[in-house]
Order: structure tokens, then C-alpha cells, then sequence
């Protein structure tokens, strides 16, 4: 449980620097889940500049999910692989078959039916339900948790602390801005709450932050 003061502030202090520092990401122009899907299956461990490119060209050879689950794989492939871990080319054009295959091609806008397509886990069926359809799903990636798990001062135990960091990561989103602070978290864990060397100097937290503190 978070003191409502100490989460006010953190919020607070977190998208007025989103506000100023926030990164322009080309999934950030769009509401389309889809492009969201994809965005965020191309981001998974992998650097956000090499991402870009490749989101561009995927979406722009395939702009429906209808477009790519008509394409051969192989060509999904061609795209994707370069980028490496090379299941995910395969995981997005199975995605887009089984969304093809429901009623009226409709996608998935529940967290579960998300859930159910494949490669797809809680992060980002939480990602597409915070970014596409706005609702204040908790997002959790590893830069995030990295985050939480600092400032609130939990000891690294990712396993043991996976249920924990998700019911933080729901906490401190204010009613109605799940977008907003799911993105700046994001922004925040990878620019500034790095994995190694935290850029604690230029943090919007450092006044309050348990990691710093006790650093
Ligand atoms: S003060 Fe440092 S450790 Fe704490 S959240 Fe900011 S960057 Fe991370």
C-alpha cells in the first residue's frame, strides 16, 4: 500500500517529465491496436532505435492485420528477423490469422482474449489495452519494474516480486491516465532509471526514492 501523498507526488513529478522529456515513437501517433500489437512485439528486448525502422516497414508493406495474415510468412520473416529473437515474426503472423478468424475480423479488446493469442503475455495485452484503447491497464516491462522496484524500495527478487510490481504498477496510475503514465514509466526506467549507471542526477524521483536514498 502507497501512502496517497507519496503516490500523488510520484505521479505527479513523473508525467510532468514525460511532459517535457517524453521520446516521439511513431506507435505513439496511433490508436490502431494492431500497430500497437506490433510495436510492441518488435520492441521485446530489443533497443527502440532499431525497432523503428522495421515497425515502419511492417506496417507499412502490411497496414491491416488483415494485410498480414494474407501474407506469406516468409515475407513476415524477412522483415522481422533481422531485428533477431526470430519467433516473433512467426508469433505476429499467427496473431493475425486467429484475429482474421473471429467475427468480422474484430480484435481482441479484452485483456484475456489478447491473452489468448499467441506470444502474447500480460505485458502486452496490457500495453494494447493501455495504448489503443486507453483503459488503465497496468504495463509492466522490465524497465518499469526496474523502476518500481527502486524507488519503492523492493529488494531484487524479480521472481518473487513479479505479483508485488504488478499491483504497484496498477497503484500508481491516476483514474483516467493509464496512457500517459504507462508511457512516461517506460520512458523514465529506460532513459533516465537505467539498468546500469541510473541517471539518478536527472531524475524527476530522486528527492523521494528509497534506491537513492539508501544508495
Ligand atoms: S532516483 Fe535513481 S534509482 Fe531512483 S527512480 Fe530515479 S533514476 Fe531510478
Amino acid at each position: 500500500m502507497i501512502a496517497r501523498g507519496r503516490r500523488r507526488s510520484f505521479q505527479h513529478r513523473v508525467l510532468d517529465w514525460y511532459a517535457a522529456h517524453g521520446r516521439d515513437l511513431p506507435w505513439r501517433r496511433t490508436r490502431d491496436p494492431y500497430a500497437i500489437l506490433v510495436s510492441e512485439v518488435l520492441s521485446h528486448q530489443t533497443q527502440i532505435t532499431r525497432v523503428v525502422p522495421v515497425y515502419e516497414r511492417l506496417l507499412g508493406r502490411y497496414p491491416t492485420v488483415t494485410a498480414l495474415a494474407r501474407a506469406p510468412l516468409a515475407e513476415v520473416k524477412a522483415i522481422t528477423d533481422p531485428l533477431g529473437y526470430k519467433i516473433r515474426g512467426q508469433w505476429l503472423h499467427t496473431a493475425a490469422l486467429r484475429v482474421a478468424d473471429r467475427p468480422g475480423g474484430a480484435f481482441p479488446n479484452t485483456l484475456d482474449e489478447l491473452r489468448s493469442l499467441p506470444g502474447i503475455g500480460r505485458y502486452t495485452a496490457g500495453a494494447v489495452m493501455s495504448f489503443a484503447h486507453h483503459q488503465d491497464a497496468p504495463v509492466l516491462d522490465t524497465n518499469v519494474a526496474r523502476l518500481l522496484r527502486r524507488y519503492f524500495g523492493l529488494a531484487a527478487t524479480p521472481r518473487a516480486r513479479t505479483a508485488e510490481l504488478w499491483s504497484l504498477a496498477a497503484a500508481v496510475i491516476p483514474k483516467g491516465k493509464g496512457y500517459l503514465i504507462n508511457q512516461a514509466l517506460m520512458d523514465l526506467g529506460a532513459m533516465i532509471c537505467r539498468a546500469r549507471a541510473p541517471r539518478c542526477h536527472a531524475c524527476p524521483l530522486r528527492r523521494s526514492c528509497d534506491f537513492r536514498r539508501n544508495a
